[in-house]
């Protein structure tokens, strides 16, 4: 494997990185793609023994992501699969902070686990101030981190609110989903681990469920791959590789992605069907608040033709959703929220789809 972490990664931009990692040799007849394996076992005596433990596929891709987010990459079936092995890092009992507006999906794993007496959950307003964020570390294992928050687009101090958990003694993961490794590097800011929806920007084609966790540590990585070998939540040869595939092109979409949204947020401020647009600054995620509530808002997602009216983002295609159609949606998320995962189409004909149904609820 070629691997652009050991030398000269620092020189490296991650435009680069991204096509370049996770390669095979350079060589007479060698094939630019590490291939999909699809075997379930391997001859005995090396490193792989078995399709659970390991498979050349997911190690080229580890190594890209790895690459990009300056750590050891651990492939999953899924994101919440990742997000389940982090949490598992936590010893029985201990508590684990976590914003009120995280990811559903996070949200309702920490009350399970809660509800079973493995944990305790302790949710806090990442908008408050670093101090209080930090306060709430106190006796804390974990301190879980989403910035962007999904939906509401909070932005937390990462540094200061690392180092503070750092004091007292919390480990600190970062889900990092909506950033991409190319917007925030949370461990270049003292994170302990990283997780992944790589069903998202990575894979970015809406074709693949898929996730993982970058740890800073070895020992972290090999705590995460024990659990990964344990509890099984192994990726598919062939996801693994179309994750790949749609990393190499990831700067590339994400610049079309982030410029588009720029612009819809440009053009969509201050429009009269609208009580509020939200937008962090960075990244393709933007949430609009449709003035009137639940109604108006339902009747916004199926009144356009290019935006798709579908859950999920990070896709080349435009999707958005009332996410308080969700029953698990945190309550002070506005019922009128719509969130935008912006795509990759003109940027013009995504304004005039929006724009003709927004000016029909007047
Ligand atoms: C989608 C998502 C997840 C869950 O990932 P899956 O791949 O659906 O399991 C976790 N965090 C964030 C921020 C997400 O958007």
């Amino acid at each position: 494997m070629h691997d652009a972490n050991t030398t000269g990664t620092d020189v490296l931009h991650p435009e680069t990185l991204a096509i370049t990692a996770g390669r095979p040799p350079h060589g007479v007849d060698a094939p630019m793609n590490v291939p999909v394996h699809l075997t379930s076992t391997y001859g005995a005596g090396g490193d792989l023994e078995y399709g659970r433990y390991g498979n050349p596929s997911w190690t080229a891709f580890e190594h890209a992501l790895g690459a990009l987010e300056g750590g050891r990459c651990v492939a999953f079936a899924s994101g919440i699969a990742a997000i389940a092995a982090v949490i598992d890092l936590v010893e029985p009992g201990g508590t684990v902070v976590a914003p009120r507006h995280s990811y559903t999906g996070t949200v309702g794993l920490l009350g399970e686990l809660e509800s079973k007496g493995r944990l305790r959950a302790v949710f806090v307003d990442i908008t408050d101030t670093a101090a209080a964020v930090t306060d709430a570390c106190a006796g804390a294992a974990m301190l879980w981190f989403e910035s962007p928050t999904n939906p509401a687009l909070e932005v937390a101090d990462l540094p200061a609110i690392t180092r503070g958990a750092h004091e007292h003694g919390a480990l600190v993961a970062v889900d990092n989903t909506f950033a991409t490794p190319l917007l925030q590097r949370p461990l270049g800011h003292g994170a302990d681990l990283v997780v992944h929806s790589a069903t998202k920007y990575i894979s970015g084609h809406s074709d693949v469920v898929m996730g993982a966790v970058i740890a800073a540590s070895d020992d972290l990585a090999a705590a995460i791959v024990r659990h990964r070998s344990l509890f099984g939540a192994i990726p598919g040869p062939l996801e693994v590789f179309l994750a790949l595939r749609g990393l190499r092109t990831l700067p590339v979409r994400l610049e079309r992605a982030q410029s588009n949204a720029q612009e819809l947020v440009r053009r969509l401020t201050g429009h009269p069907a609208l009580e509020e647009v939200r937008y962090p600054g960075f990244g393709a995620i933007v949430s609009i608040v449709v003035r009137g509530g639940a109604d108006p808002a339902d009747a916004l997602v199926e009144r356009t033709s290019l935006w798709v009216h579908a859950t999920s983002l990070g896709g080349v295609e435009s999707t958005f959703e009332r996410r308080r159609r969700w029953p698990a949606e945190a309550p002070t998320i506005p019922e009128g929220l719509v969130r935008l995962s912006v795509g990759l189409e003109h940027v013009d004909d995504l304004h005039r789809d929006l724009v003709t149904a927004l000016d029909s609820l007047a």
